[in-house]
């Protein structure tokens, strides 16, 4: 024993370096349990937040579910990194939008080589819109070039088809972890009412509103437009990341002075600019709605909702939670 140091302090010494040491092994298994190797339960990848909101809320602790896209990301994107590779190559089940959303998914499952992968689109069996169906921009023509899908892939923004989501990603659950099968619908009972009440809260709170039509960034509010009997009249951009065209912003200028429309939406994900300028030519405001929703959390889901649904009864002359 060197002198000046009491063999209590040794002790304590050692035990706070075991303390610290625990500590940092703790946290190193909570750090790869995050994102890491398996740990032992089912492993769920889907594809955007609202689908982490569903499997989270059905799969409660029994699985460990992780999100494909970073927060903020379109899922109208064409790539993928490697990390998401690695993501689906150790999924048990990736769960998918489907209805064209995730354009980069076959080229993902791809690139990991596996053919066993269970993978399931919750939109499955839904009806569907075309995009920007209900009234053609004057004109046409558009932004140049087609949009790479027939298909409205934005269903889950009325809440009847995101209950029926809800039981299709449940089968999907309980057919990869039928130990807790029983536990996982018991879970998704509780969900579908806590939606069945969003949903008449909504209907409720957009019952009544002076004005119904709108302008939307992209094709994203004609599910939540039909549901809720409001009118996505045109969009801003035809396929998200692509700005329209000077022609094609002039016939949207004339549509929204003919309609009066005095809303015009923009998303989070994209520039502002174009909602900007037809707002500045028509005297219409600009809105922020996000279709997608950036956080993943269990509640994320209805609290897009909410959030979107207070900025439609504000922008369409209502008085939101009035
Ligand atoms: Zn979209």
């Amino acid at each position: 024993m060197r002198p000046g140091i009491h063999p209590r302090i040794v002790g304590d010494l050692v035990k706070v370096v075991c303390a610290a040491t625990l500590i940092l092994v703790a946290s190193l298994a909570a750090a790869c349990g995050a994102g890491g190797p398996k740990d032992g339960r089912p492993l769920v990848v889907t594809s955007i937040p609202p689908l982490y909101s569903f499997a989270t809320n059905v799969g409660g602790d029994s699985l460990r579910v992780e999100n494909l896209l970073p927060p903020g990301a379109s899922p109208h994107q064409t790539s993928f990194t490697p990390a998401q590779a690695k993501l689906v190559a150790e999924a048990d089940l990736l769960i998918i939008n489907g209805a064209g959303l995730e354009l980069w998914v076959d080229d993902l499952i791809k690139s990991t080589g596996r053919t066993d992968l269970r993978v399931v689109e919750a939109s499955k069996g839904l009806d569907f819109l075309r995009p920007d169906e209900p009234i053609p921009v004057p004109g046409g023509g558009g932004s140049g070039g087609e949009p790479p899908t027939n298909v409205d892939p934005h269903v889950w923004l009325d809440v009847s088809n995101a209950k029926k989501m809800v039981g299709t990603v449940t089968d999907a659950i309980a057919a990869i972890d039928p130990k807790n099968a029983a536990d996982h619908r018991a879970r998704a009972a509780d969900y579908v009412k806590r939606l069945e009440s969003l949903d008449a809260e909504i209907k409720r709170q957009t019952a009544d509103l002076p004005r119904k039509d709108f302008v939307s960034f992209h094709s994203a509010f004609q599910y939540y437009a039909r549901a809720y009997g409001l009118r996505q009249v045109a969009v801003l951009e035809e396929f998200p990341g692509k700005e329209p065209s000077p022609a094609y912003l002039a016939g949207l200028v004339d549509l929204v002075k003919k309609l009066g429309v005095t809303a015009v939406f923009s998303e989070p994900q994209f520039s502002p600019r174009p909602a900007e300028a037809l707002a500045r030519e028509t005297g219409a405001k600009v809105y922020q709605v996000d279709p997608e929703g950036r956080e993943l959390r269990p509640s994320m889901y209805e609290d897009l909702m909410r959030a979107d649904t207070r900025t439609f009864v504000t922008a369409l002359g209502g008085t939101p939670g009035g």
